[in-house]
């Protein structure tokens, strides 16, 4: 086996993690008892052997034609990525960014990623003598993964950090960082995402904003404002309807005090052991927001009981609960009646969230096929030089960078929006609704694709492929399915039309640069002439298509540029000899070559 200098050596079983925490002990952990559920730290490398002699193994053949294990790599070397970072304003946090990638593709964290969803959340009801507890109980990984995300203050560092691009920065932290694993990203983003919402009322921003945005991590059920930080989580989504949040019939009821009782049920609420939530519940005026502690300032557990954990497609670190608030004490944030505006602040970010760790998950994959392919031979020459091969492997990485491109001119459009930027407020909300639509469900596919890269080794668990495949389809779920994210954008289209005005003139800035582009933004001005509910997806994609082009073919190298826009905004694109339906159907005369490597992983030798 080959590797890096970080790579687990393994024999029979055990794996040192030379560059995790574990390993500064000399210490190793067993893959073996990891795999059911309590992994064994181990002085020795074989359980009841003491001989310090390693059984041999008989040797029937040789193991050739394998990639080396891709580990000890730096997940921030993404040209596309780190350019934008620059461009976007925060190119100040690079430093930072690449040790962080360095970390994230190490051997110690990819092993922290597979533990966590290999040893899903448990559920503990009730404790042993019948009380009613309400807990998750979490595999150590879960906490280091999370540790190392609030420690680089992916969670909220911009809520209180002046610096023009700190939005831009923790975009960059939370794509790479989430290329270790994507479910414990979900309450990352939730308190990242909590803070404007919050502000709604400024005596509960001012108690909880600084330990929500404090960069350390506290678990546990305890009253939040003697906790050292707190993690947040949002809860709206009922059984009748999460969509249409309208049709919540959770109840609201006002208190002498200020607070209100709320009763009733959430369907789904993620990371269920966070401090405190966003739920939305009917008051006497209407639909309404309310923060909700799971603990009581007094101590007393509040009441919200979790009736069950979702057996979820993927996400499997993550734990989404189904919950009953039984009378449970909650505060009212924003005006009675105005909850979907207010808890929408929270969506707009979360939304842009689901978009980096889709960009996150494409460059994850594509990285992976174009590592396996770079050192498998096949038929007498290496994959990556066989053509088509080449031109499956260009066509992912150019679906990644254009996916990773428009995340960061969003996550700079966030961040100028954060800064009285109306400008760019009114970009982000029509180009973020159809990206988020665009790139989340181009996901699913591009994951298939860089699985099938890897053959047969794709398919099984341990080439990481699997993992991403059955993550794939959630961002497109969440804060906005498909449609509900393609009628937002028509939504923005027709009553906000400073938002198109904005985005316009974003496209124009890259006008006469490229043909096919000019004649996609023209067919584009005619087409949003007829915004009609049921063309909602044809027009999120056109417009997500010409942001992801316009930017490409200012900012991408030429390769990646032209091959983009031959394929993707060509009027003869999707025509016979054009763009097919399926990855790998570049124009001839594409710089496959160019683009890969642009996608290709530096593994460290030694
Ligand atoms: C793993 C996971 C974790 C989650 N975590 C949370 C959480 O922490 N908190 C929370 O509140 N929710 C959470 N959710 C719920 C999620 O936000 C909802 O599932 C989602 O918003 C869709 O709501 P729904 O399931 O009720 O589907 P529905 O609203 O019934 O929608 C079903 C389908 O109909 C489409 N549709 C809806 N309206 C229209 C329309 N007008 N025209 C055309 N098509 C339409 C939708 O796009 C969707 O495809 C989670 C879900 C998952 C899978």
């Amino acid at each position: 086996m080959a590797r890096g200098p970080g790579g687990p050596r393994a024999r029979g079983g055990i794996a040192t993690i030379a560059d995790s925490s574990a390993s500064n002990s000399g210490l190793s952990i067993c893959f073996n008892c990891a795999k059911t559920g309590s992994p064994q730290i181990s002085q020795n490398r074989f359980h009841g052997q003491d001989s310090g002699q390693e059984p041999q193994m008989a040797t029937t053949h040789e193991v050739f034609n394998q990639p080396p294990a891709l580990a000890g790599y730096d997940v921030a070397s993404d040209p596309a990525m780190l350019d934008a970072l620059r461009r976007e304003g925060a190119g100040w946090a690079e430093d930072a960014i690449r040790e962080l990638g360095r970390l994230a593709g190490s051997a110690g964290a990819q092993e922290l990623g597979r533990q966590a969803n290999e040893n899903p959340p448990v559920l503990r009801t009730h404790d042993r003598f019948g009380h009613r507890i309400d807990e998750v109980e979490f595999h150590p990984a879960w906490h280091e993964l999370v540790t190392v995300a609030v420690q680089h203050g992916l969670h909220a560092a911009p809520w209180r950090d002046d610096r023009p691009g700190a939005h831009v920065a923790r975009a960059a932290g939370f794509y790479v960082w989430g290329a270790t694993d994507a479910g414990h990203c979900c309450p990352i983003s939730m308190t990242y995402a909590i803070v404007p919402a919050l502000r709604h009322a400024p005596g509960l921003a001012g108690r909880f904003e600084p330990l929500l945005a404090a960069q350390d991590y506290d678990f546990g059920l305890r009253p939040p404002e003697t906790k050292r930080a707190l993690l947040a989580g949002m809860s709206m989504t009922e059984k009748q309807g999460g969509s249409d949040v309208r049709a919540n019939t959770t109840r609201a009821v006002p208190r002498d005090d200020g607070s209100y009782l709320l009763t009733g049920h959430k369907w789904f609420t993620s990371a269920p052991m966070g401090d405190l939530f966003m739920v939305l519940a009917q008051a006497p005026g209407g639909l309404s927001c309310f923060l909700l502690p799971r603990v009581l300032p007094d101590g007393r557990r509040n009441g919200m009981h979790l009736q069950r954990l979702k057996d979820k497609l993927g996400n499997r670190s993550n734990a989404s609960a189904e919950v009953e608030y039984d009378q449970a004490t909650a505060w009212p944030v924003g005006e009675e009646g105005h909850g979907v505006r207010t808890i929408i602040e929270m969506v707009n970010m979360t939304r842009l969230d689901c978009v980096l760790g889709t960009a996150t998950g494409m460059r994850t994959g594509v990285t992976l096929a174009a590592h396996h392919a770079s050192h498998r031979t096949t038929f007498g020459r290496r994959l990556v030089d066989q053509p088509l091969m080449a031109g499956v492997l260009a066509d992912l990485a150019i679906e990644s960078e254009a996916t990773t491109m428009a995340a960061f001119r969003l996550a700079g459009a966030t961040d100028r929006a954060a800064r009285g930027d109306r400008q760019e407020a009114a970009f982000r909300r029509l180009a973020l609704a159809a990206t988020k639509y665009w790139a989340c469900k181009r996901a699913p596919g591009h994951a298939a694709e860089a699985l099938e890269c890897l053959g047969g080794n794709g398919y099984v668990e341990e080439s990481g492929m699997p993992r991403l495949y059955r993550e794939a389809p959630l961002a497109s779920i969440w804060e906005g399915s498909g449609n509900v994210a393609a009628l937002d954008t028509l939504r923005a289209l027709t009553r906000q039309p400073e938002s198109a005005e904005a985005f316009f003139a974003e496209l124009d800035q890259a006008s006469g640069a490229d043909s096919r582009l000019d004649q996609a933004i023209a067919r584009l001005r005619k087409e949003i002439g007829d915004p009609s509910e049921a063309r909602a997806r044809q027009l999120a994609e056109a417009i997500a298509l010409t942001l992801q082009g316009a930017l490409l073919v200012r900012h991408a190298p030429a390769a990646v540029a032209d091959a983009f826009t031959a394929s993707r905004l060509a009027d003869d694109a999707g025509g016979p000899w054009g763009w097919g339906h399926a990855y790998g159907t570049l124009p001839s005369g594409t710089d496959t070559a160019a683009v890969i490597e642009r996608a290709t992983p530096e593994v460290s030798s030694g």
